[in-house]
């Protein structure tokens, strides 16, 4: 008899049930910038990415408003009239950004991290990744069909050793510039002198970077000093630090237009609405010039690391907002999360498969939009708590 699909469900929802790995989402009511109201409670909002506090950002959000009066949707893909003045100013103010040609939008960063790596990588090329790369990147070289191996984490060593070891194929080495789970800074010089050394492509992810690193908010390339010839594709997201939604892929003109003419997610799919567009480009500008902001969110960082060292909480090597506190089981991380809930913070659990089995962790975000209190409020119920999650 043909084996059933309802079947498969009750069975895999019961599995996840056991283990303590059933997700499911909750809806969130309006809230000021840094809480969150979750079942009409406001909680201080522990669990965003929105590090500079611009999704609510009056500027911001006055853009949109008035970019709303050319219309709504794009009313058709990038190559068949969906592109929009916006679109292109968006584009052209990316690029100018962060020192690139060109900038190529996207919807999403998932769609734009696996429309290039599928457009740029064929069957026999070699794609190099960061064990803890974001899922978009290995789904990417995995629908590219490309030959994919993964290297110890943050290890150029490592990655030198899967390139040396295929000479003869065309390769590319790829890396988030901030781990999104883990919080730290890939060794992004190292991976630029090895991608130069051995005649590969390196592709970085910045969606945790961008706004929030380096000068001008450039990201984490740029801090390390690297340029457009060092990163020939470089990934930025808009649903981050930017406030918003969407995301770009910057490169040479001849990258660009490949990806005009073979990225799949680029070519069948609506454009981003020119609203939205016009509206991050205000963000582009408030982004470049939130030094303020960056500099309280550094002070944020060391406040949160300090007070949570002295509680005695083993922390990450993280110099970025994310700052998770690895607690080990998932239902010791459910748990917790829930502690911390009741006393009025919003701390997810983020568990296996998102993060690796046995690093089941609160993903503690912090943003400008916070103060040093909020971070001392947090610091207070962490210690007040049992020892129970203390590693
Ligand atoms: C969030 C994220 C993405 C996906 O970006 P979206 O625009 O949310 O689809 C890609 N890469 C990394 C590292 C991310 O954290």
């Amino acid at each position: 008899m043909r084996p059933a699909f309802s079947t498969k469900l009750t069975h895999d929802h019961a599995k996840r049930v056991e283990s303590g790995l059933l997700r499911r989402v909750r809806t969130a009511g309006d809230a000021r910038p840094g809480r969150i109201v979750l079942d009409g409670r406001e909680l201080i909002d522990f669990g965003s990415n929105d590090y500079l506090g611009l999704a609510r950002h009056p500027r911001l959000i006055e853009a949109l408003t008035m970019a709303a009066t050319i219309g709504v949707g794009a009313r058709a893909s990038h190559l068949l009239g969906g592109h929009h003045d916006a679109h292109e100013a968006l584009q052209r103010a990316l690029a100018e950004w962060i020192g690139y040609p060109r900038a190529l939008l996207f919807s999403t960063g998932y769609m734009a991290a696996t429309g290039a790596l599928s457009a740029l990588l064929g069957r026999h090329d070699l794609c190099v990744q960061d064990r803890l790369n974001h899922a978009c990147l290995i789904d990417g070289a995995r629908l590219a069909g490309a030959d994919l191996r993964r290297f110890a984490h943050a290890d150029a060593v490592d990655a030198a050793r899967l390139l040396a070891s295929r000479p003869d194929q065309r390769a590319l080495l790829v890396s988030d510039s901030v781990f999104s789970m883990d919080g730290d800074v890939a060794p992004l010089a190292e991976l630029a002198a090895l991608a130069q050394r051995e005649r590969a492509w390196l592709m970085v992810d910045e969606a945790h970077g961008l706004g929030v690193l380096g000068p001008q908010g450039r990201g984490a390339c740029a801090a390390a000093g690297l340029a457009a010839h060092d990163v020939p594709v470089w990934m930025g997201t808009l649903g981050k630090a930017l406030g918003g939604f969407g995301a770009v892929i910057a490169g040479s003109e001849a990258l660009i237009d490949a990806l005009v003419n073979s990225a799949r997610s680029y070519i069948y799919t609506t454009a981003l609405p020119p609203a939205l567009a016009q509206a991050m480009v205000v963000a582009v500008g408030l982004a470049r010039e939130a030094d303020a902001e960056r500099a309280h969110l550094q002070t944020l960082v060391a406040h949160f690391r300090i007070g949570a060292c002295e509680l005695g909480w083993k922390l990450l090597p993280s110099v970025t907002p994310i700052q998770p506190l690895i607690v080990g089981t998932s239902a010791d991380a459910v748990d917790l999360s829930r502690q911390l809930e009741a006393a009025g913070f919003y701390c997810p659990a983020v568990r296996p498969p998102t993060v690796p089995k046995g690093s089941a962790r609160l993903r503690i975000s912090l943003s400008a939009a916070h103060t040093v209190e909020d971070v001392d409020a947090l610091l207070q119920a962490l210690g007040k708590r049992e020892s129970a999650g203390h590693v």
